[in-house]
């Protein structure tokens, strides 16, 4: 067997430096058990060193972590991973065992298409929902009833949620909607004044259509603060119309949110005393009040 100074005076001065800096790593303990466990070979380990070291750290992290919202690593929930591919090692980040688990856990969401609607409510839960005042029981009951019977049912009447800003209108929907994607039924939170906007943006494009048949079309959808829109005749003639027409057809559950009452959320869709206006927003109302049961929702406020 050749003897190690042998060795080191056929390799180049590089190689020297390379198996220097690996053994000098090889001091720290962790750093050596960590190596010695990898299915690679001294010879290639020693070509990486620093990034082991990194890798190394990251595995530390990860062996003395209690939750994601700890992480040190580089990347929240990541690890940095080395693995052999022919004759060289490459390095990639991995999803973290917590990770995973949120992952799996969050996957639901993916059935709720969000727009424009606070992250907060992305998580509301059924059973977070404030019990403690009176005002929200009749809501409660016809949410929990909502989800009972939607796998048999799937044509039940929305609501119309009239109350004050921070009441927790748009938290009580997404609620069921976020159960309800947890059995894979699809729905849609659109903060309307924002998607009328976004919509007469695109109004001559391609993704016109598109922008308004998902919303048109969601199995589930609540239309959010509806009112505190720039009402015209085009937003109510041409979106509002249309698009509870065809909800009402397909008898798809339609949910809303106002600060406005119904009367006055008439008045706002009427725009002015002109009588052919009043009809056309009067036939509006009627068309919510066809999918929606109107409940009032009296709360203090839960923005903080
Ligand atoms: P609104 O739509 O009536 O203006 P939100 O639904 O946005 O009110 O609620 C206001 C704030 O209170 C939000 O930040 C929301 O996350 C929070 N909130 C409302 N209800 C609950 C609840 N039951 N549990 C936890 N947070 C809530
Ligand atoms: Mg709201």
């Amino acid at each position: 067997m050749k003897k190690v100074t042998d060795v080191i005076s056929m390799t180049s001065s590089k190689q020297i430096d390379l198996k220097q800096s690996y053994v000098t790593a090889l001091k720290d303990p962790n750093f050596r058990s960590y190596v010695e466990h990898l299915p690679i070979e001294e010879d290639l380990l020693m070509k990486y060193t620093s990034r082991l070291e990194e890798a190394s750290q990251e595995f530390q992290n990860c062996l003395h972590c209690p939750g994601l919202e700890n992480c040190k690593n580089h990347e929240k929930g990541f690890l940095l991973t080395p693995e052999k591919q022919l004759k060289s090692i490459v390095f990639s980040y991995n999803a973290c065992a917590y990770l995973k688990k949120q992952l799996k856990q969050d996957a639901y969401q993916e059935n709720v298409y969000l727009f424009e609607i606070p992250k907060q409510i992305k998580n509301a839960r059924m059973k977070d929902i404030y019990k403690d005042d009176r005002g929200r029981k009749e809501i409660i009951k016809y949410l929990i009833d909502f989800l009972q019977q939607y796998p048999t049912t799937k044509k039940q009447k929305g609501l119309y949620l009239n109350g004050s800003f921070g009441s927790g209108k748009t938290y009580l929907v997404a609620a069921l909607f976020n159960e309800l994607a947890k059995q894979k039924v699809r729905s849609a939170l659109i903060y309307y004044p924002e998607f009328l906007r976004s919509l007469k943006e695109s109004f001559g494009n391609e993704e016109y259509r598109e922008k308004f048949d998902r919303v048109k079309k969601a199995p589930l959808l609540l239309l959010d603060d509806i009112g505190a829109e720039n009402m015209t005749p085009w937003s109510r003639d041409e979106v509002l119309g249309p698009l509870l027409q065809y909800r009402m057809n397909e008898e798809l559950p339609t949910f809303f949110t106002s600060n406005l009452t119904m009367e006055e959320l008439e008045s706002h869709l009427a725009n002015s005393n002109n009588a052919v206006e009043k009809v056309k927003a009067r036939r509006i109302i009627e068309r919510i009040k066809e999918l929606s049961l109107d409940m009032k929702l009296i709360s203090k406020n839960r923005r903080s």
